[in-house]
């Protein structure tokens, strides 16, 4: 079978990227597979085409709604029409429609949450799939324990349908972000294809600042001088809004924000006007960029730096995906360390809301909604469902204090591996060495050959990523000057 030649007729494209190859034969040998493969190096055909040479169904596990509609869509516009979405946005009149037509479709994209379902998996098992892929695999770690717990029980659903080979996609994964993704996914052995997480051409800079005033500033007079379009990441959602606004009163007009409280409509505007380049700078909480395929970002700054550093390089690795020169700004204030110290507990339930809960278990018949009880005892909406989940696993029979005993002991080992995972990122921040190699041996890996700017330890212009002067293509809605042409054309040495 000659891949390449069905590389060209399916897609179009001459040769494959690094990684995909590899990944492909591995997949059609029948073996269990974990890639890690950079922003843009095109994981999709990995799964397409193994799809087209395997021939059934292949399942795809996507974490976002707007990301598989986006994914199906381009499909149906390269020509594939057995392409299907699975998920919340559809009427139950729809969902039933792609459940009856399964057998017709090549390609099913779905959320974990969909998954659950015995009906789908039942039917799944009787069509037969052909390749369980998780895409954005290190959800699994980063989501799976707190936030959506479905993403663990993604083992069990690939039993329920067969066991079919399993593909497990991802960008970034850390060594322990990749562990908890193989004993998750149950990859008792499986082929590994590790490519460099390293995007030369993200420059690395960190600054501290001690008063919040001085940061602030300094996030206003960044935003002013670099070139765009840029995200600036914040972990509050209020502060999302409120700097967007002190980003206007300062003259940034094409500005708006991105958090999870707002309305899909709102958020799907603020995407689109993001994407189509009516926005320089969205403010934006982490909820925003997975799945933004915006080749032109220029900076990505973190005014609150992520608890995670997987998280961090899958933040700033949505710049610079056209290869261009690229810039990643971490602004670091005195109370920064406390705002991320709050983040982590507020994921997970504490003692007074565990005793309170189970107090009330034990006491009636009726089934409490865990979750309900939970946040009516001032638990976050995050800890009530990592609490919900923890109680609705383990056996009801347990006293209540062995039942609390044991919940406990869950939420220390996840504070542990939480506050863990934060050192790591406080020791990147503070540290006096290349933040690239530093940032790498997480990964366990070395810098790619590199002949751009590093990092402001290695010393790096920042001015580099100032905006040209002379460029004024948005006042000209799209008419480049041709003073900014000729120089694009013609750089000066
Ligand atoms: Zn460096």
């Amino acid at each position: 079978m000659n891949v390449e030649k069905e590389l060209q007729k399916r897609f179009g494209f001459p040769a494959f990227r690094p990684g995909q190859r590899e990944v492909i034969e591995d997949v059609l040998s029948g073996r269990d597979v974990f890639a890690m493969l950079p922003t843009g190096s095109g994981k999709s055909i990995c799964y397409l085409l193994s799809g087209y040479l395997l021939g059934g169904l292949v399942v795809i596990v996507t974490p976002l709604i707007s990301l598989m509609q986006d994914q199906v869509q381009r499909l149906r516009m390269n020509g594939e029409k057995g392409a299907a979405a699975l998920n919340s946005f559809l009427t139950e009149e729809e969902r039933e429609r792609v459940i009856r037509g399964l057998g017709s479709f090549r390609f099913l994209y779905l959320s974990p949450e969909m998954l659950r379902s015995s009906r789908l998996q039942t039917a799944l098992k009787n069509i037969g799939v052909s390749l369980f892929v998780v895409d954005e695999a290190h959800c699994i770690s980063q989501w799976g324990y707190e936030f959506r717990p479905e993403y663990l029980k993604l083992a069990e659903a690939r039993r329920n349908i067969g066991q079919p080979p399993c593909l497990a996609l991802t960008a970034t994964a850390d060594d322990q972000v990749r562990k908890d993704i193989i004993t998750h996914l149950e990859l008792t052995d499986c082929r590994l294809h590790l490519y460099s997480v390293d995007r030369p051409n993200i420059a690395l800079c960190v600054e501290h600042w001690l008063e919040p005033k001085e940061k602030e500033r300094r996030l206003i007079e960044l935003v002013k001088q670099l070139e765009g379009p840029g995200i600036v990441y914040f972990s509050s959602r209020k502060m999302t809004e409120q700097m967007a606004e002190r980003l206007k009163l300062d003259g940034i007009l094409q500005v708006g924000f991105y958090h999870g409280d707002m309305s899909t409509e709102d958020r799907m505007l603020i995407q689109n006007q993001f994407l189509g380049d009516q926005l320089d700078v969205v403010c934006a909480t982490n909820a925003f960029g997975m799945g933004i395929d915006k080749p032109n970002i220029r900076f990505v700054i973190h005014y609150h730096y992520p608890t995670h550093i997987n998280a961090y390089m899958q933040e700033i690795g949505r710049a610079g995906r056209d290869g261009e020169p690229s810039l990643a700004i971490c602004l670091v204030g005195a109370g920064d360390d406390r705002i991320a110290q709050t983040l982590i507990d507020r994921e997970l339930p504490d003692e007074s809301v565990v005793k309170a809960v189970i107090s009330r278990l034990a006491g009636g018949n009726d089934p409490y909604d865990i979750q309900k009880l939970a946040m009516d005892n001032g638990a976050s909406e995050t800890s009530a469902q990592f609490l919900c989940e923890k109680l609705s696993g383990m056996d009801n029979q347990s006293d209540a204090a062995t039942l609390f005993e044991r919940v406990m002991q869950d939420v220390h080992a996840r504070r542990s591996v939480k506050t863990a995972e934060l050192a790591k990122v406080r020791q990147w921040l503070a540290t006096n060495r290349c933040r690239r190699k530093t940032v790498l041996q997480f990964y366990g890996q070395q810098p790619v050959d590199r002949n751009g700017p590093c990092c402001d330890r290695c010393g790096f212009q920042l001015k580099a990523y100032y905006k040209k002067i002379g460029d004024t293509r948005r006042l000209n809605q799209g008419i480049e000057p041709w003073q900014s042409r000729l120089e694009r054309l013609l750089p000066r040495r």
